[in-house]
């Protein structure tokens, strides 16, 4: 009787948790995989500025479900990422994108898949979440429900192919290469406000010569994103055929929630049984609802970056942590008024 008296008691500590000390951070992915050098510089600026654009969002009084859609529409138009303008190419030579986003506060999420010709995915993810009654829309349905929300659809079609998407295309058919995430680039945000509120979300073109109609675990709740403001918001990067058979970002949510693990623990646990049971390596972001950080990849490389209070910090390569300070709001009034 006393033990289940202490567990409601916990349970109940754990739901009215004050966040008083919370600081909001805004923390985002560009991709795991192997980053050639010269492509590293783009990945950086890309990644910093999407932090930066997310955290301002935040900071405006934006939400954290606008703080990350924000942060990832900065990526899907940087042909640096492989999400929206840049996109991989299919075996065909077309663009098929897949973007989901989950509200931690209601649980409420977005799903599309199969894009083709919309710039922002994340933002039609975002819609199906708060204009439709479902989680998850494709195919004809889901290009009616864009058209209906005013969401452009680019006419004439192909224009977020890239040379260089074209290019990689034809150097993987040569080097006959398998599906694997060569340089990835998928990316992907999570935000955490002062109230303790969490979202994640994550955009991506998927792999390189993937058979038309593929769909990866970005498009999928719990495999490449999962938000809960009782636990952890999460975006995943990686071998998207590998990771949503784990479950990837449920299998981190619930090592926290019922293991008590930290989220560090959670990730590299949770990262290491994938990759031991199956092929394939993958990335995560998180931050749990302490707001606490979780940056952990076993793939070579992931480029990641976030912004809390006025500090950058961001890596691509095992181990690197680079920081900015940037000027604080006093600071800039100063220079502003001189
Ligand atoms: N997870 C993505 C997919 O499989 C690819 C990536 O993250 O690089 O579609």
């Amino acid at each position: 009787m006393k033990w289940i008296t202490t567990f409601v008691i916990l349970l109940h500590l754990r739901n009215h948790v004050t966040n008083a000390d919370i600081e909001p951070i805004v923390l985002v992915h560009g991709g795991a995989g192997t980053i050639s050098d010269d492509r590293i510089p783009g990945k950086y600026l890309g990644s910093k500025l999407a932090a930066r654009v997310g955290y301002q969002v935040l900071m405006n009084n934006g939400s954290v479900l606008d703080a990350v859609e924000e942060a990832v529409r900065i990526m899907e138009s940087d042909s640096n990422f492989n999400a929206g303008f840049g996109s991989v190419l299919n075996y065909e030579g077309f663009i098929e994108m897949d973007a989901s986003i989950m509200d931690g506060k209601t649980m409420k999420a977005g799903c599309v898949a199969g894009v083709q010709d919309i710039l922002h995915p994340i933002s039609l993810a975002r819609r199906v979440m708060d204009k439709s009654k479902h989680n998850f829309l494709v195919g004809e349905g889901m290009v009616k429900f864009a058209f209906s929300e005013g969401i452009e659809i680019l006419s004439p079609p192909g224009q977020l192919v890239t040379q260089q998407a074209i290019d990689a295309l034809e150097i993987w058919k040569e080097n006959n290469a398998r599906f694997d995430i060569g340089e990835g680039g998928t990316v992907g945000a999570v935000a955490i406000d002062k109230n303790g509120n969490i979202a994640a979300a994550t955009s991506t073109g998927g792999v390189i010569g993937k058979e038309p109609g593929r769909v990866g675990d970005t498009a999928i709740i719990g495999a490449g994103t999962y938000a809960d403001n009782n636990v952890a918001g999460i975006s995943v990067t990686g071998d998207g055929d590998t990771i949503m058979k784990v479950a990837l970002a449920l299998d981190i949510v619930k090592r926290m929630d019922y293991l008590g693990n930290d989220i560090n623990r959670a990730a590299s646990d949770a990262l290491d049984a994938m990759t031991t049971k199956l092929e394939g390596t993958a990335g995560i972001v998180a931050i749990d609802m302490m707001g606490n950080i979780g940056i952990a990849f076993n793939s070579k490389q992931m480029s990641w970056a976030y912004q809390r209070k006025n500090i950058i910090a961001y890596g691509v390569r095992k181990g690197e942590h680079l920081e900015e300070l940037l000027p604080d709001e006093q600071v800039l009034d100063e220079i502003a008024n001189d």
